[in-house]
């Protein structure tokens, strides 16, 4: 590392800082307006004035407050207690390889480089968006030029291009054990940084590919936060699902708030839930004139939809419509065995093992029921198979269960005690039956 410059050096005197965003620009070639603040995804000040300000004009501190071990933030305070920029805070991981900037804070000062200094060689400068771009080519000069890891999708955003820019796409490796790539979504090159964590288990540094929401537990994923502009049910699923091949246990995000354990699995369960809001899945629960739809309105494109197969072979079903169609597995329960206390006391129902498999985020699936031990005399090709159940989140409307039935359906006892608690069984002419059930379905 060259040695410590002092802040003469570092900070040029073309280089100026958007006060709204903190994202640094070049003097010499500035826009009327930040593009970032202009951008939909951000937002100008109430009066609408453009201000920019020399990173040297920062009165206040910045504290380097260790997050959990080896991991620090960088948390900017201005002395008038005013947010600095957009309030975001860095994250510094430290390896025996050095260290990783993980975004970037909205200021910079002398003490704050000594004291990023004391943990070790800095190897590498990671915005995780524009957002975070701060000013990048301070820190990696003050630190020894090193290197800015900027988004090839995102590089026209940069308003001033660090000396040691490093443009990437892909998966890289910062340093050993810290991976970084592109999950997408707030911005086509938004990334997100893994690394095991002093304790092995996963630490997911997520940008605002994933923020944490101020319940801590569960994570949201949007084009924009402030302006509350979200992203579409297929691509919080593709996040998901890419950040799902890493294990990790905490997630942190722009701002302070953190997952402190069990962080992938609620990635999974707030990108389902998610996905289940944006395809109207919950409409009914929203109220308003459209929350009591005349009965068959109640069937939508979002419906999901189960058609339901008893198998003899469950083991033999799996590996056809797995492994050899490709449907991926949704949910799988084991089989209970029936129990039948003296004089039909204490009688629980057995239930048959299952697997319910359909590609990941459609709104049908298939549930393979093993029918080894049918209940209630369920037999594989009998009158049950091929059920088809609509998943409709309410009782069926009265008035539409009577159309049904003046059309020649016909209200019999559900197969099983589960259909027969949570919704009403129709079986068609041909034998075949509908099961319209009160439950939802989000998995
Ligand atoms: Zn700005
Ligand atoms: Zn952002």
């Amino acid at each position: 590392m060259t040695d410590p410059r002092t802040p003469a050096e570092y900070l040029p005197d073309d280089l100026v800082q958007c006060v709204t965003c903190a994202v640094e620009y070049d003097a010499r070639d500035l826009p009327p307006l930040c593009p970032i603040c202009a951008d939909e995804r951000q937002y100008l000040p109430p009066d609408g004035v453009q201000r920019w300000m020399r990173p040297a004009e920062f009165t206040g501190r910045i504290d380097l407050v260790e997050r959990e071990p080896d991991l620090f933030g960088l948390v900017v305070r201005a002395d008038d207690g005013q947010d600095v920029g957009i309030d975001q805070q860095a994250k510094i991981v430290r390896t025996a390889h050095g260290t990783v900037m993980v975004d970037v804070p909205a200021a910079i000062t002398a003490e704050a480089v000594s004291a990023l200094r004391e943990l070790g060689p800095m190897r590498a400068i990671v915005p995780s968006h524009p957002h975070m771009f701060g000013p990048a080519s301070a820190w990696s000069r003050a630190l020894g030029d090193v290197d800015v890891w900027v988004a090839a999708a995102d590089e026209g955003r940069l308003g001033r291009r660090p000396d040691a820019l490093r443009l990437w796409e892909g998966r890289v490796t910062l340093v050993p054990g810290v991976t970084a790539w592109q999950p997408g979504g707030h911005f086509p090159g938004s990334a997100v940084v893994h690394w095991p964590g002093a304790d092995g288990r996963g630490v997911l540094l997520a940008g605002d590919t994933i923020a944490v929401n101020p319940d801590r537990r569960t994570v949201a994923f949007m084009r924009s936060y402030p302006n509350r502009i979200p992203l579409s049910a297929a691509v919080v699923e593709r996040i998901a699902a890419d950040v799902g091949t890493v294990e990790f246990d905490r997630l942190y995000s722009n701002f302070e708030p953190r997952i402190a354990a069990g962080a992938r699995e609620a990635v999974a369960s707030s990108a389902r839930r998610h996905a289940a809001w944006v395809r109207g899945v919950h409409d009914g629960f929203t109220g308003g004139s459209s929350s009591t739809p005349a009965a068959p309105e109640r069937i939508g494109p979002a419906t999901p939809l189960r058609i339901v197969h008893l198998v003899a072979d469950l083991a033999a079903a799996e590996t056809f419509w797995v492994g050899g169609v490709g449907l991926d597995v949704r949910y799988r329960k084991a089989a209970r065995p029936s129990v039948h206390g003296a004089g039909g006391a204490d009688r629980t129902d057995g239930e048959p093992a299952l697997l319910m498999v359909g590609p990941a985020g459609a709104t049908w699936h298939l549930e393979l029921v093993e029918a080894g031990h049918p209940p209630d005399g369920a037999r594989p090709g009998g009158t049950d198979d091929g059920s088809v159940v609509l998943y409709l989140g309410a009782d069926p409307d009265p008035r539409w269960l009577a159309r049904i039935e003046a059309h020649g359906g016909r209200r019999v006892d559900a197969h099983v005690d589960y259909w027969r608690r949570w919704g009403v069984t129709v079986e068609a002419p041909s034998g075949h039956r509908l099961v319209l059930s009160t439950r939802r379905w989000d998995a």
